[in-house]
């Protein structure tokens, strides 16, 4: 298997659903099979259904850190996620209080306002928490600064552009996006056609991308384009352009089928002029640097792709043993049983493979096709779990006031974006040999 590393660098019941079943339902005649057992998030109180392996990778300092994003969701975050899931966008505000309360750039170095502590899971926590809060479309701009954009401006930027950017980016001052895919390509970057011609101390950018995550939010936007567009992956260089640049357009919001809170636009370029002292990396490097990169981003995604898995288990779980039918919850059929039971089975071992591979991210080992083998099972675990759970919340699931059914909407890009299933396994079948 060919071992190219991520980045090279070193690292050391959405609230509106009831708790955990009372005893009022434990106490029916059905005798329930999970009664001693524990289903749910690591640090919650033992309640009767927490099935959890535990998990070997935390250290206290995580869990200290795992409380303090919880208590930062549930006052910033939760209050707002309505308003922000109807505007299509959250509040800039958002940004800059996570990064006041620390939850920005924890792996930049403290003389620009990081955490100065390179470790993945403290960026895994994040992730899981907005799962678990139900808030997650809410998160995606956090963890896509964090745990996508952030890497680029650590690992290629010179002293200058650091001291330009760092600090906004660990405020949250500056958000970031990264603009890959155009409308007429997404899987075939190397096709791609906005160019970066160079005139003079300039750039002058012409094209247009598409589903650019945080497109409206964004202050600070990593371009991917041809400064040499008779070339393909040897052409592509990588460029940050900044808000208020002329020529640089956004244009809407884009209407989605899930992920509401969460802004997705198109941007333009027309004849826009960007300094040469925006470049990212190495002239014609900018394939490589995505190369290098983007195993953190399929990560990032898969570390939400198991913690969502687990939340939806978690609402599936009160659901069915509070709702009966036949005289009996719905749990106790032997069918939901065995639904569930395969459930969780599978985010158990998903999440030992997820773990293994922070671990390896953090050693710095983390390859190419192992992140992808991560992104691709665990988005397809998740989809497969969340249909699972809207089924047996019968109509119910269906309905949107009920979390599950929000789930299933912003389930579904999760095996299209940050590279399709199909490119995943295209990566990993590329690389085996006998
Ligand atoms: C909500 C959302 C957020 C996004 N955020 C960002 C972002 O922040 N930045 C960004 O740059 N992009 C972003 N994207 C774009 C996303 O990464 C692309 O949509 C994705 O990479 C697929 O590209 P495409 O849509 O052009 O599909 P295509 O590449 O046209 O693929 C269409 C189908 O063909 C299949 N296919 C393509 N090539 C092959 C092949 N060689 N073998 C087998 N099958 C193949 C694909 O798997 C897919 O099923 C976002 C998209 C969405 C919807």
């Amino acid at each position: 298997m060919t071992r190219i590393r991520c980045n090279g660098r070193k690292r050391s019941a959405l609230p509106s659903q009831p708790g955990l079943p009372d005893s009022r339902v434990r106490s029916q005649r059905y005798t329930d099979p999970f009664a001693n057992v524990r289903i749910g998030p690591p640090y919650s109180a033992a309640g009767p259904y927490d099935l959890d392996m535990r998990r070997t990778i935390f250290t206290e300092d995580h869990e200290l850190f795992r409380q303090s994003v919880r208590t930062f969701i549930e006052r910033e975050v939760t209050p707002n996620f309505e308003r922000w899931d109807r505007d299509g966008i959250v509040d800039r505000e958002l940004f800059t209080s996570a990064g006041a309360a620390g939850f920005l750039a924890m792996d930049a170095p403290e003389a620009f306002g990081g955490g100065g502590v390179e470790d993945f899971r403290y960026n895994a926590i994040i992730s899981e928490e907005f799962a678990y809060s139900g808030a997650a479309p809410a998160g995606i701009g956090i963890t896509l600064h964090n745990d996508v954009c952030l890497p680029y401006f650590l690992s290629l930027t010179t002293h200058e552009q650091k001291q330009r950017w760092l600090p906004g980016i660990c405020s949250g001052e500056l958000i970031t996006a990264i603009a890959m895919t155009e409308p007429g390509i997404g899987s075939d970057l190397a096709s791609m056609s906005t160019s970066a011609l160079r005139d003079g101390d300039d750039y002058v950018v012409n094209g247009a991308k598409t589903f650019i995550t945080n497109g409206i939010n964004a202050d600070l936007v990593i371009v991917a384009l041809k400064t040499d567009p008779k070339e393909r992956h040897k052409g592509m260089s990588l460029l940050v352009i900044e808000r208020g640049t002329p020529g640089f357009e956004r244009g809407r919001n884009l209407e989605k089928v899930g992920l509401h809170a969460q802004d997705t636009a198109e941007l333009f370029f027309t004849d826009a002029r960007v300094p040469v002292a925006n470049l990212l990396g190495g002239e014609g490097m900018g394939f490589l640097h995505l190369v290098e990169n983007l195993p953190q981003e399929r990560l990032s995604i898969a570390v939400g792709a198991v913690a969502a898995a687990r939340q939806a288990l978690r609402w599936t779980l009160e659901y069915t043993h509070e709702r009966t039918a036949f005289g009996q919850p719905v749990a106790a059929f032997q069918n939901s049983r065995f639904v569930l039971a395969e459930c969780a089975t599978e985010i158990e071992i998903a999440e030992v493979f997820l773990d293994r591979c922070i671990e390896a991210l953090n050693a710095n080992e983390l390859t190419v096709e192992e992140a992808a083998m991560a992104k691709w099972w665990t988005t397809e675990l998740q989809k497969r779990v969340v249909d699972s759970c809207v089924q047996l919340h019968g109509g119910y699931g269906y309905m949107l006031e009920y979390p599950i059914a929000r789930a299933y909407l912003d389930t579904r890009i999760q095996t299209i974006y940050g590279g399709t299933t199909e490119i995943m396994k295209e990566i990993i079948g590329r690389s085996l040999r006998p």
